[in-house]
């Protein structure tokens, strides 16, 4: 294990070279190795490699000291006897509440499907954004877990496959990890759908090799010229990830084109160089109009920052995206390219509206699902209440909303006929105002009706509409 700490720690002094943050790494390594001394994973190996990985992927991403030392210490008040007093004694209450923010969030269960869907992720980020170092720590947790997944039973490997698709993948995207997003849904898909992974694999497998040749060719072309026009840069090409290829088949867009598969990025070193770079590609390959987009002139609202374009190359089209490194760490990392910038972490001076804001810019760079990350916008920033019904569907409703709201928003009729309310098991008045995780069952009677004074017992738009208008008919 020494070597894996000794890794640890070469990779941390590349950007934190403070010796009082590293002789604490080492002291949170010495006592969670004591800790998880009698202890093997199910791969065989002693306790301690797993918090060293999961360290050591987050110092990947340049965390801070006080991350990378809960890193260490993540499993510890959870399977030892060591107690959240005493990690504070030693290091601090600020490491002693992510370790409890983990171990916390290890003790929520999503029992039913429903809900382990975006919702929980939602309630999980509600939760805990205070501390969205918890999160990273989490999702490096889960990130290592996965890639040790096949030393678990087969049954097991699925289902954590599938928690991890629905609840972790969009966690990661929407804290703007694209590069642990892609990791975790290459690992999902490969142990959740074993076989359509594989005939993926051979796919993406005999394209790149049907066009491999070609490629390389072009990579090795930009080199030159780039070169001969003393343009510092690195070139390098990307698969897309399978899973995503795997959805947008599902979505019947045709895939034969390469590039569906993989794309070339150019990074130079400034955006002076993006622009001649663009000149020539542009000149050695013909583009392919409709198709090229300046992020860097008119970022997107985002700070994702990239000139992307599509070129003919022979008959094939390939993307190439070109820019900075800067914008490079911003795309790959999201929120943690900012993990030093204390103006975009959160604490506790800083508004969660504009953490949420930077957030959102970011993400919406990795995230094709845009809804996801707006929903979450608005809903923390307009403060929402969620509820749920008798069978476990959940209801948004503006805060501040009340039955009336509710029985409109399941269905018109019920509100036009509601009598009364159950909340939580206990008879309440239609006018009941509701909490979040509130359930709610709302009870409508042929004889009831819509009343002039329901109009100020009730928030939404939709349920004052729909009451005047049944005032004004009957
Ligand atoms: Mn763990």
């Amino acid at each position: 294990m020494e070597d894996k700490l000794q890794t640890l720690l070469k990779l941390m002094v590349t950007y934190n070279p403070n010796k009082k943050d590293i002789e604490l790494v080492k002291k949170a390594y010495d006592i969670a190795n004591t800790l998880h001394s009698d202890v093997k994973r199910e791969s065989g190996e002693p306790y301690i490699s797993h918090p060293l990985e999961v360290a050591t992927i987050l110092a990947q991403v340049q965390a801070d000291a006080s991350t990378i030392i809960a890193a260490l210490l993540h499993d510890t008040l959870e399977d030892t006897w060591l107690r959240k007093e005493e990690l504070a004694y030693i290091f601090g209450e600020y490491v002693a509440d992510l370790v409890d923010g983990v171990t916390n969030i290890n003790k929520a269960k999503f029992s039913s499907k429903k809900e382990a869907d975006a919702t929980n992720t939602r309630k999980l980020l509600q939760g805990m954004f205070k501390d969205v170092r918890v999160l990273y720590i989490k999702l490096a947790d889960r990130l290592h877990n996965m890639r040790t997944l096949d030393y678990k039973k087969p049954e097991k490997r699925k289902k954590k496959a599938k928690e991890t698709l629905e609840l972790f993948v969009p966690l990661a995207s929407y804290l703007g990890c694209h590069e642990i997003k892609n990791e975790l849904q290459t690992l999902s898909f490969k142990y959740y759908l074993p076989e359509e992974y594989e005939n993926y694999l051979m796919r993406q497998k005999k394209l790149m090799e049907e066009n491999k040749e070609k490629i390389e060719n072009m990579v090795q072309v930009l080199n030159k010229t780039l070169d001969e026009n003393y343009i510092p840069h690195e070139i390098y090409y990307r698969e897309k990830n399978l899973y995503e290829v795997y959805l947008q088949e599902k979505n019947h867009e045709e895939l034969n084109e390469i590039h569906d598969l993989i794309a070339i990025k150019i990074k130079v070193l400034d955006i002076n160089d993006c622009y001649k770079v663009l000149g020539l590609v542009h000149s050695l390959y013909r583009s392919y109009d409709n198709k090229f987009k300046d992020y860097i002139t008119k970022p997107k609202k985002n700070k994702y920052q990239s000139l992307h374009t599509t070129v003919f190359v022979d008959r094939t089209l390939v993307q190439v995206q070109i820019r900075t490194y800067q914008m490079d760490r911003v795309a790959n990392l999201g929120l943690t390219a900012y993990w030093n910038d204390r103006n975009v972490i959160m604490n506790d001076e800083l508004h969660a509206a504009d953490f949420f804001k930077s957030l959102v810019e970011i993400n919406s760079i990795a995230l094709e699902d845009t809804d996801f990350v707006e929903d979450i916008y608005r809903e923390v920033l307009t403060k929402n209440v969620y509820v749920y019904t008798r069978s476990g569907e959940y209801v948004e409703l503006p805060e501040g909303s009340t039955g009336i709201d509710f029985a409109y928003k399941i269905n018109p009729e019920i509100g036009n006929h509601l009598q009364s309310l159950i909340v939580n098991g206990q008879f309440e008045k239609i006018e009941y105002v509701l909490k979040n995780l509130d359930i709610v069952t709302a009870i409508s009677t042929d004889d009831g009706h819509p009343y002039e004074d329901w109009l100020g017992k009730c928030k939404t738009k939709m349920a004052k509409t729909k009451i005047k208008k049944y005032l004004e008919e009957n």
